[in-house]
C-alpha cells in the first residue's frame, strides 16, 4: 500500500478575472481552487483503495474527472480547511458525483465523513444546508481554539497515515457567522504523516501567524514542531509583496512572508500554492504572472537566499509519494 498527494488545485479565489488583462487570467487551460487529495493505493499501485478531499472550490471535481481513472471514484473522507467559497464551492458537485458513482455500481450511497473546525461547521450548515444534512457526515472540531494549537488527529481510520490539524489564522474566514464583527477562529492547516514522509497544508494562512518563526507558549511549540522538517510544505503565496491593502489584510501570506516561514520550518520542498499576484499593482512583480513565471523568479531568491531545501509551484495532476 502506498500513499500519494495529488494535486487538483493552486489557484486563488477568483481563478481568472473576467475583463483583467494579465497573462494569468488569459490563459486557455484548466486551472481550479486549492485542493489536493490524500489517497492511498492497492499493491499493484493502480486501484485507489482510500481518498480524503481536502478542500472543494471551483474546478476541482474537473480535476478528479481528469486526473482519476473513473473506477477510482470514491470519496472517504472530506476535510475543509475553512469555509470560504473558494474552497467549498463545488461541495454540491462532489457529493451528487460520488452519490451517482454509488448508483452506477448498484451501491448504496453512505454518507461521507466530514471534518472541520466548528466555525467552519456553522457557515457551512448556513451555505449549504442540503448537502450538510443530506450528503455528509460531520465530524466537527467543537473548539474555537486561537491560532498554533494542535487539535485532535482527525480519526480516518486508514492504516499506517495520521492526519493531525493545527489552527491557523486566516483573518477574513475568522468570522462568527452570527455576528461578522467577531472573530472566531475557522481555519486549519493539516500534517499528514505516514511512516515515512511528512507533508504539510499550510494554506489560506495570513501574516499574523508569528507563532510559526517564533513560538512562545508550549502550545505554540509544540505546533510549529509538527510543522517543522515536512517533506512538502504547501503554502499559500498570494502575492510577491503585498499583504495589506488600504489598511486591510488580505488574509493570505506574500513571498516575502513565505520566505520567513519556510527559513523557520526548514521542509525539503515548497510548493507555492493559492497563487494571485492581483493585489500588486499593475506591471510590479507578481502581478498577472503564470505559475512558470513565478517558478523562475522564486527559484533564483531561492538559490540566492539560501533558503532550505527546493521550491517550485506544483503541476495540476501531478502526485507526491508520501
Ligand atoms: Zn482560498
Ligand atoms: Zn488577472
Ligand atoms: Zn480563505
Amino acid at each position: 500500500m502506498t500513499y500519494g498527494i495529488t494535486v487538483n488545485g493552486s489557484g486563488h479565489a477568483f481563478l481568472r478575472e473576467f475583463g483583467c488583462p494579465c497573462d494569468r487570467c488569459n490563459q486557455r487551460e484548466h486551472i481550479a481552487n486549492t485542493s489536493v487529495s490524500i489517497v492511498r493505493r492497492d499493491s499493484t499501485g493502480k486501484k485507489i483503495v482510500w481518498h480524503a478531499l481536502v478542500d472543494v472550490g471551483l474546478g476541482v471535481v474537473t480535476s478528479l474527472c481528469n486526473y482519476f481513472r473513473p473506477q477510482d471514484a470514491r470519496l472517504d473522507w472530506l476535510l475543509f480547511t475553512h469555509w470560504h467559497p473558494d474552497h467549498s464551492l463545488e461541495l454540491n458537485r462532489i457529493c451528487e458525483t460520488i452519490r451517482r458513482a454509488s448508483r452506477y455500481r448498484s451501491k448504496p450511497f453512505t454518507k461521507i465523513p466530514t471534518w472541520c473546525r466548528k466555525g467552519t461547521a456553522e457557515w457551512l450548515k448556513k451555505t449549504y444546508s442540503y448537502e450538510w444534512y443530506r450528503c455528509l457526515d460531520p465530524r466537527i472540531s467543537d473548539e474555537s481554539a486561537p491560532p498554533g494549537t494542535v487539535l485532535d488527529s482527525i480519526p480516518v481510520e486508514a492504516p499506517d497515515v495520521k492526519i493531525t490539524p493545527i489552527s491557523v489564522s486566516h483573518h477574513s474566514a475568522d468570522i462568527d457567522p452570527a455576528n461578522f464583527k467577531d472573530r472566531r477562529y475557522s481555519s486549519a492547516s493539516f500534517v499528514v504523516e505516514t511512516e515515512t514522509k511528512k507533508a504539510v497544508m499550510l494554506w489560506d494562512i495570513d501574516n499574523k501567524n508569528e507563532w510559526i518563526v517564533d513560538p512562545f507558549s508550549d502550545e505554540q511549540v509544540r505546533a510549529a514542531a509538527l510543522l517543522s522538517n515536512a517533506d512538502y510544505l504547501f503554502i499559500d503565496c498570494f502575492t510577491w509583496h503585498v499583504e495589506d491593502v488600504r489598511g486591510c489584510n488580505t488574509g493570505h501570506t506574500s513571498f516575502s512572508t513565505v520566505k520567513r516561514y519556510a527559513q523557520a520550518l526548514n521542509p525539503r520542498e515548497t510548493l507555492l500554492m493559492h497563487i494571485s499576484g492581483h493585489e500588486e499593482k499593475q506591471g510590479d512583480k507578481g502581478w498577472g504572472w503564470l505559475d512558470k513565471t513565478w517558478e523562475e523568479e522564486v527559484k533564483n531568491v531561492w538559490q540566492w537566499e539560501s533558503l532550505p531545501g527546493n521550491v517550485r509551484v506544483p503541476a495540476l495532476g501531478e502526485t507526491l509519494n508520501l
